[in-house]
């Protein structure tokens, strides 16, 4: 069965796991057809839709379209499927890092994934004893489990009445929850889940809703709990993003993500987030559709208003029949990959007032033992953060905002062995932990480290701070590293070309770039100005995280034409006729 497997695709084993890259890339190689930019053929191909990047997005969208019947191919520039979900040895062998992202509640909610029914592909989610816990320096801390009763009783010792404050809270949750995350993946607008939704809270009920949607982090934090405990968890949780906890609507993504914890868990893939990955390309194999690594499409050709296809960087024509969807960054697609003759100007302006989010400095470290925190919960946790106390959130956020080195980091740290122990060999810990930058570093506001001669040459020494805020939480830390690995922002990129200056969202999560204003105003659709291409990465909305959304979006609106021929592009801007491509 193996064997024949293996000649069907290219079988590759990843440590312990094994993974399933198409048999184009080998077949290609094999037969010398390969260039500097990897294995892609000379010759022309068809099929109806091209995916370009295989990161979630893009492998979403190409399931999407496969169960649709249409052919797909998926052109990935790096060697392996997954974008930022992959997995590797980055250390010491039997060490299996998970190289960016590694949690995944969006993905367990989100009906864009879930509705894919990845299990019957392979994947197995696994979970930690305790979801997420709060590291604070005295030993405290403050946790979340899966279990209401256990997170409230541990968000009370904060505050008599607190556990109460979250119980509610989570009921609030429960209550809309169906229609509200409805409302969050689908495209936008999203009338039906946002009438139904409005419906069951009543006039007055929405303006309180929408009001509560907007509150900055620590407002909300104010309100909801008396004690520390549960305004760290709003808190840390909204800081998953590149929002200040002061930042209107900043409280709407700590309050999911608690609700999320809470619900679902913070659960992540068995072997590595690799597995959600290639879950992903059997399921897309099992319905014919082919992923290429190892191929950089270098341009979306256009003719008349039409996306009709792809030139890789070896000069190789992909064509699609029907559609080209990009998992790419928004700038990437209307900086080069299409060219400006085919977009109008207005756009061309608005792409030029992109913002990016921050930069991402994140360590990889294989330990002989796990974590020694100081606090029981942190050490049953599978995601702890680290900060000294709420206003460390927004000295680390201004620290960031004044293009400084923070002084004292805010970490997402990652204990994955404690959620999947095949993750090292026994006893041991694979862990990771990262932490945002500015996009452009001026200054380091510990005064410690010498910003001055540009580059990167302070990521060692900023990770070397990183490892003493563990340290001082958990005692004897430092002793347990046997190997280390820091990818700084412009590694990050150079992995994946998304994750530009060690951008992880594809883009701010700001209000002035979300839903119609994500990526420029007048996109907040998968459709871009060229008949027949959709923006399909997180650049669209709703946005980063592991869910697969922009990728469902952009699918569903490529189908859009052939079930009506006529439509035309919503909002400014608008080129293109939908509908089949001229003759
Ligand atoms: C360090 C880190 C930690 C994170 N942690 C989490 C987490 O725990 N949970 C979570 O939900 N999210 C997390 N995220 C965010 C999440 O990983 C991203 O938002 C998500 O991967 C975006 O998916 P995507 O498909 O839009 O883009 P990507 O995953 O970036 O994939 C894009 C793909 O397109 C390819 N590509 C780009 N240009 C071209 C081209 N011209 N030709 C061919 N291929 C191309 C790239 O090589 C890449 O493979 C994290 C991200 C990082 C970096």
């Amino acid at each position: 069965m193996l064997a024949a497997l293996a000649t069907t695709f290219g079988l590759h084993r990843r440590g312990g796991g094994t993974s399933l890259v198409m048999v184009q890339r080998l077949r290609g190689r094999a037969a010398g057809e390969g260039s500097s930019d990897g294995w892609c053929s000379s010759r022309a191909v068809m099929v109806d839709a091209v995916v370009v990047g295989a990161g979630p997005n893009g492998l979403v969208a190409a399931n999407h379209l496969a169960d649709a019947g249409w052919s797909v191919t998926v052109l990935e520039a790096a060697p392996e499927p997954g974008g930022a979900v992959r997995t590797g040895e980055l250390t010491l062998p039997g060490y299996r890092h998970d190289l960016f992202s590694a949690f995944y509640p969006l993905a367990a909610a989100a009906p864009t994934l879930r509705d894919l029914r990845l299990e019957e592909h392979g994947l197995r989610w696994c979970r930690a004893p305790l979801v997420l816990a709060h590291a604070l320096r005295d030993g405290g801390s403050v946790a979340i489990s899966t279990d209401v009763d256990a997170t409230a009783a541990s968000v009370d010792r904060f505050a008599r009445g607190d556990g109460d404050a979250w119980r509610e809270m989570y009921r609030q949750w429960t209550s809309l929850r169906g229609h509200f995350v409805e409302a969050l993946f689908r495209p936008f607008p999203p009338v039906r889940p946002v009438v139904r939704l409005l419906a069951g809270l009543g006039p007055t009920g929405a303006l309180r809703f929408a009001r509560h949607l907007l509150l900055p982090a620590r407002r909300m934090s104010e309100e909801l709990f008396a004690g520390e405990g549960g305004g760290l968890l709003l808190g840390g949780n909204a800081l998953h993003t590149d929002l200040s906890p002061e930042s209107a609507g900043s409280g709407l993504y700590g309050w999911l993500l608690c609700c999320l914890a809470q619900e679902h868990g913070f659960p992540v893939p068995e072997g590595g987030a690799a597995g959600l990955t290639d879950a992903l390309v059997r399921r897309l194999a099992s319905r014919g559709g082919t992923v290429r690594c190892g191929c950089t499409v270098a341009q979306i050709v256009v003719r008349r208003g039409r996306a009709v296809g792809v030139r890789t960087a070896n000069g190789e024509i992909v064509e699609a029949g029907r559609a080209v969807l990009a998992d790419v960054a928004a700038p990437a697609l209307y900086g080069g990959l299409v060219s400006a003759a085919d977009l109008p100007g207005e756009l061309l302006d608005d792409v030029g007032r992109f913002q990016w989010d921050m930069g991402t400095v994140k360590v990889d470290w294989a330990l002989d033992g796990p974590i020694p925190w100081l606090s029981d919960e942190c050490r049953q946790a599978g995601t702890v953060h680290v900060a000294d106390d709420f206003d460390n959130f927004t000295e680390y956020a201004a620290h960031v905002a004044m293009r400084m080195l923070p002084a004292r980091p805010f970490l997402v740290v990652g204990q994955q062995s404690i959620s999947d122990p095949t993750r090292s060999p026994p006893g041991t810990e694979t862990a990771w932990a990262y932490t945002h930058v500015p996009r452009d570093v001026h200054h380091d506001a510990a005064g410690e480290l010498d910003v001055s001669r540009g580059g990167e040459a302070w990521a060692e020494a900023f990770a070397d701070r990183m490892e003493a805020r563990i340290e001082e939480r958990a005692p004897g830390f430092r002793a347990r590293v046997r190997g280390r690995h820091v990818f700084s922002p412009a590694g990050l990129e150079a992995a994946d070309a998304n994750l530009a200056g060690g951008a992880v969202n594809g883009g701010t999560s700001q209000l002035h770039q979300q839903l119609v204003l994500r990526p420029v105003p007048g996109f907040g659709r998968a459709e871009t100005p060229i008949a027949g291409l959709y923006l399909a990465s997180a650049a669209a909305h709703p946005g980063g995280g592991v869910h697969g959304g922009a990728g469902a979006n952009a699918a569903r609106a490529a189908l859009l034409p052939a079930r009506r021929p006529r439509a035309w592009v919503l909002g400014r801007g608008r080129i293109g006729r939908r509908g089949p491509p001229p003759a």
